[in-house]
């Protein structure tokens, strides 16, 4: 639990904030909300065990704990360096739980930390519901010890704490799953779009999918951790194959009329790979166009 008498002033009160901060004051926290809108925060305050501040200095004054969970860089700025910075107690922490980028986040935290108060990265995997039931993934970045001083806090609101390293690292974490589930999601509606427009059932298509696609065969468990992380490359397949069949689906695509901008696109890079490293090279060696690329490795 927190020590007794510790505040925390939450900001922004949203389709994620709102039942974030219900669950806090659920958990037994003492709460002062503030939002843009000031109706929400009367509303939120008249429902609950809360107090509805008229401004974000309001809320902040003398409160140890700050959390702002805003829709945007420019509302964190605003908020964290044009209000909370001036009012936060001496020591006290400032905790961006919104989907910020690492740039702006690690140029705010140095400006707290110049005031000698801690500012953390704390964004959030999981939507409304996971928020409702405290059962989100938070990902943190920023100094250790800030971080240890807010995880009560985080354990109320998630099931587990990533810590990620030093400030932005959350941010970066966040923005490149978020990144990494965007991009299968539109691979997965374009490959099931080709399928239906072939004439195959969407319902067959899922139910196969998942069998092939998800779980155990999945391209993170399957070839990222196993193969390429081990630097094993041993999957038993060719890039040239996986070239040539990417190719069937974009072919059958445009044959047929499907939109087909992620096949083509996939197409070319698997192209490019097998081009430049060697058609018989394994297939989860496509991972070094983006290593060489870099300069890192994903051992
Ligand atoms: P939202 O637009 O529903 O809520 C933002 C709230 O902030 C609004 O109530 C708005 O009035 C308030 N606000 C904006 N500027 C303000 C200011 N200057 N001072 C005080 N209040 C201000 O957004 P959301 O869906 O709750 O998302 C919030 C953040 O969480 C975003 O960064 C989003 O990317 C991230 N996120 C959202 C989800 C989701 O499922 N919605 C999931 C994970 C993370």
């Amino acid at each position: 639990m927190m020590p007794a008498g510790d505040t925390i002033a939450f900001i922004g009160l949203g389709h994620m904030g709102a039942p974030m901060a219900a669950r806090l004051v659920a958990k037994g926290f003492a709460l002062r909300v503030c939002d843009l809108r000031a109706d929400a925060a009367a509303a939120f305050a008249g429902a609950r065990r809360a107090v509805a501040a008229a401004s974000v200095r309001d809320a902040v004054a003398g409160a140890q704990f700050a959390i702002a969970m805003l829709p945007d860089d420019a509302a964190v700025r605003d908020v964290m360096l044009g209000q909370a910075i001036e009012a936060l107690s001496a020591g006290g922490v400032a905790i961006d739980m919104g989907t910020s980028s690492p740039a702006s986040t690690r140029a705010i935290a140095e400006a707290f930390a110049q005031r000698r108060l801690g500012y953390v990265d704390a964004p959030v995997m999981g939507g409304v519901t996971f928020a409702r039931d405290g059962t989100l993934d938070i990902m943190a970045g920023g100094d250790a010890d800030c971080i240890d001083r807010c995880l009560p806090i985080f354990e109320a609101l998630g099931r587990h704490t990533w810590r990620c390293g030093p400030s932005g690292a959350g941010h970066a974490l966040k923005a490149i799953a978020n990144f990494a589930n965007a991009a299968t999601l539109v691979a997965l509606l374009e490959a099931m779009t080709i399928g239906r427009k072939f004439g195959l059932e969407t319902a067959f298509m899922a139910d196969a999918l998942q069998a092939m696609c998800a779980g155990r065969q999945h391209p993170l468990e399957k070839k990222i951790v196993p193969q390429v992380m081990s630097r094993r490359f041993a999957t038993g397949m060719a890039m040239g194959l996986i070239a040539k069949d990417v190719g069937i689906a974009a072919d059958l695509a445009h044959a047929i009329g499907a939109r087909a901008s992620i096949a083509d696109a996939t197409r070319a890079l698997w192209q490019e790979a097998a081009d430049h490293y060697g058609a018989t090279r394994d297939q989860s060696e496509v991972a070094r166009l983006w290593e060489d690329a870099a300069g890192v490795d994903l051992q």
